[in-house]
């Protein structure tokens, strides 16, 4: 049975019916979804996984579409898994009136997306994959929006997925569950996600990049306020008794190490990242987030911050330096060390495809993190997009095909030792 033509434009279709529909999502707003428009696309998946089937399709009152798909007969004592992808894209770029492109048969060059705006292969190093899929069909933007492929090219994938088990049922699979989430875009994908109402033991993220990759390590990452406290007096009368809270800050923020910031590190490297700062003689605020793969170096950073703190204290005489430090999230990596089958399965689910499987860390976040930690463990992996929330994102066709079996072959792999 060669399914490939029938995925190739089934991924397809569902990609470009999704990117048409706005769904940018908005930090400023304090609603779930954040934006109204994410409604159109969740009724829209909540209708589509009704019509292929699906027994169990449920919109919550926060946007999350939720779709059970039971498994196939003589599978039903194997662990239920779950597929996530979020519906939002990124607030950093026009996600309205996207105009997909399709390039057919890509012949290498540098492709007009529209306007003066050139997709360049040679340009960086995420554009050089753009050479690795000649011959083949490109998907972009018009190059004024985004594509939204982060990450309406994992939705579709899943979608193609479970096209492909309501009409296969003789293709393998345990209970699985499908979740799309608003607000990812904005740290908030997985906030009002009832995980009581799931009973997946492992999920997997599709919200990935180039085609192969997965990663099952993100940052660990802290925020840390730091309130300094000065004594105002009239300047001109302030010798000895002064305590300038401004140059307090200052002082402060010189004194962390330059070659631990975002802009001069890069792989396994953790960082201090100055974030805000206000103040005035009397009282200064500065907020700063610290991020590392490693949970000690983490703590080795919150040490070197304290004892940075008294350092300022003890050159500022009566002034005060407090620091509060506030866990955002942790290393994927950690919860999944004690599953080894979640990535065993994903590793060899990527290498059935004929891609090679490679780790990749994430320098920042997912929600796989934040559901890890909750009791869920999710790796992410990848949908085949590139230079996402800008006007440049593309996507190969050759990737969707293979995240889509990736999928497939996953919850096929879960059963292989489960079977009754
Ligand atoms: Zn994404």
């Amino acid at each position: 049975m060669n399914t490939q033509p029938w995925i190739e434009s089934t991924v397809v279709e569902n990609f470009l019916r999704y990117v048409r529909i706005h769904t940018t999502s908005d930090p400023h707003s304090p609603t779930c979804p954040s934006t109204p428009f994410q409604w159109d696309l969740a009724r829209l998946l909540k209708k589509e996984l009704e019509d292929l089937g699906v027994p169990e399709v449920e919109m919550t009152e926060f946007g999350y579409v939720v779709g059970k798909i039971p498994p196939s007969p003589g599978y039903h004592h194997c662990t239920p898994i779950g597929f996530l992808a979020h519906m939002d894209t990124s607030p950093d770029f026009s996600g309205e009136g996207v105009k997909p492109k399709i390039w057919k048969n890509y012949d290498g060059s540098a492709l007009e997306l529209g306007d003066g705006v050139f997709l360049d292969p040679n340009e960086n190093d995420d554009n050089k994959h753009m050479l690795g899929y000649k011959g083949q069909t490109l998907i972009t933007s018009d190059g004024s929006t985004l594509l939204g492929a982060d990450d309406k090219a994992g939705v579709a994938e899943i979608m193609t997925a479970v096209a492909f088990w309501m009409a296969h049922p003789e293709a393998v699979h345990g209970p699985i569950e499908i979740i799309f989430t608003p607000d990812e875009e904005i740290g908030r994908g997985v906030d009002k996600l009832n995980l009581e109402t799931l009973k997946s033991k492992a999920a997997y993220t599709l919200d990935g990049s180039t085609e192969g990759t997965y990663n099952e390590h993100c940052f660990n990452a802290y925020t840390v306020g730091v309130t300094f406290t000065g004594r105002m007096i009239h300047p001109g009368y302030a010798r000895g008794v002064m305590v300038n809270a401004v140059a307090m800050a200052g002082a402060f923020i010189a004194g962390l190490p330059r070659s631990e910031a975002p802009e001069t590190t890069d792989g396994r490297y953790g960082f201090y990242a100055p974030q805000e700062i206000e103040g005035r003689m009397d009282h200064a605020f500065f907020r700063l987030f610290i991020r590392d793969f490693s949970i000690d170096e983490i703590h080795r950073r919150l040490t070197f911050l304290d004892q940075l703190a008294r350092t300022i204290e003890g050159s500022f005489p009566g002034g005060k330096v407090e620091l509060e430090a506030t866990k955002q999230y942790l290393n994927l990596h950690d919860f999944l060390a004690s599953h080894p089958k979640i990535m065993g399965a994903l590793v060899k689910g990527i290498e059935e495809t004929g891609a090679p499987a490679v780790g990749e860390v994430i320098r920042g976040g997912t929600d796989g993190a934040r559901l890890s930690e909750r009791g869920l463990p999710t790796p992410n992996i990848f949908t085949g997009g590139h230079n996402f929330h800008s006007r440049y994102e593309w996507i190969a066709l050759p990737a969707m095909v293979r995240a889509t079996q990736t999928v497939i072959n996953i919850a096929r792999i879960w059963t292989e030792d489960e079977r009754k």
